[in-house]
């Protein structure tokens, strides 16, 4: 991406992130988004509206490519309703969102209800004994998804698969703060207290 020409499609805040990412490297951006509003943290839609190397296109949407020899040269754009103009480009990335596909599951006889795989809070067993789901897949009365929620859920659901496979057996944590992170010393404040 150094020192190219590159134009993000896409109004999220992966679209937003990128743009200003890669702002630091990329010898100019162009963010090209559908409608004039950005649906991403709104501290850095500012930072991007106001980044000396980052142009924005809206209203408008991609409407061609062109190039040769398997070379990308041209990236046709057009403002909503009007003709295609051309944006000189060596590199597009479409940031239109993941499209995630749960159908590989449908024959493990779990709930599943749109995108989400409902789960038990304090387990995050699913609706089938033994199967426990975590992460943004995994739906529960004030889930939030986030990275850190995703990490406590895997401890959640590796306690109580213990309790199945080990049962009556305790688990005896160890917390970094005692024993330190693999390659780092622990404080020696925290050793003592
Ligand atoms: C732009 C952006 C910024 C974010 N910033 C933060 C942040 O700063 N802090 C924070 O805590 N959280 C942040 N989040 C949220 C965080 O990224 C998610 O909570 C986290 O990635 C969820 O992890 P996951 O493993 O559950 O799901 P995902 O990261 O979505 O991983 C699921 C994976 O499964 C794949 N997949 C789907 N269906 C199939 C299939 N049928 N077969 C094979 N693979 C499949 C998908 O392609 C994907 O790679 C951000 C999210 C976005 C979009």
């Amino acid at each position: 991406m150094r020192g190219k020409r590159i134009v993000i499609a896409g109004g999220g805040d992966s679209a937003v992130d990128w743009a200003l990412s890669l702002a630091e490297v990329a010898a100019s951006i162009t963010v090209v988004h559908r409608r004039d509003k950005f649906r991403a943290v709104p501290a850095n839609v500012a930072a991007m509206q106001a980044h000396p190397k980052i142009a924005l296109k809206t209203p408008y949407q991609l409407s061609g490519l062109t190039g040769e020899d398997g070379e990308l040269s041209k990236i046709m754009v057009s403002e909503i309703g009007g003709g295609p103009e051309p944006l000189e480009a060596d590199t597009l990335l479409a940031l239109f969102g993941l499209a995630s596909d749960l159908s590989p599951l449908a024959g493990l006889g779990i709930d599943i209800s749109g995108k989400t795989i409902a789960v038990e809070a304090s387990t995050c067993e699913t609706s089938r004994t033994g199967i426990h789901a975590i992460g943004d897949v995994a739906d529960y009365p004030g889930k939030l998804k986030l990275i850190l929620t995703g990490f406590s859920e895997a401890a959640t659901a590796a306690h109580a698969a213990h309790a199945r496979v080990f049962p009556g057996k305790a688990i005896h944590s160890e917390y970094s703060t005692t024993r330190g992170v693999p390659g780092i010393s622990p404080e020696p404040a925290l050793m003592s207290a």
